[in-house]
């Protein structure tokens, strides 16, 4: 998707801070970060939203989750607990149409 931000992250036309990157997916660091430990995870194939996604990519899903899981116990996460959020459409509060995870972390988070 030549419109799309996150493909352009993908393509390196656009600079991201990387953290973590396999064959399926990319995380890098949420540029207005909302905690003190922000970053995005995203499947290196384009799916705009959760409504786009299909029954063959069901096993992609699973790798945002396991990249979450690797990523927070890197980064000494693990224990002390972290959020993860996907927004999906307007009214979900999605700006950027390619699906994303946000994993959050470094703070308390209130139920
Ligand atoms: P959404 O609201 O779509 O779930 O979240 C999009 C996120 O992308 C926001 O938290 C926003 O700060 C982040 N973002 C927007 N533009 C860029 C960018 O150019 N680079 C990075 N790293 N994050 C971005
Ligand atoms: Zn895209």
């Amino acid at each position: 998707m030549s419109d799309c931000l996150f493909c352009k992250i993908l393509a390196g036309e656009i600079p991201a801070d990387v953290v973590y990157e396999n064959e399926h997916v990319l995380a890098f660091k949420d540029i207005h970060p909302k905690t003190p430990f922000h970053v995005l995870i995203i499947p290196k194939k384009h799916i705009a939203t959760l409504n786009d996604l299909a029954p063959e990519d069901t096993a992609l899903a699973g790798e945002i989750f396991q990249a979450a899981k690797a990523i927070a116990d890197e980064q000494g996460f693990a224990d002390d607990g972290y959020r993860v959020q996907m927004n999906c459409g307007e009214g979900g509060g999605q700006i950027i149409f390619h699906m994303h995870l946000h994993l959050m972390a470094g703070k308390k988070f209130s139920p």
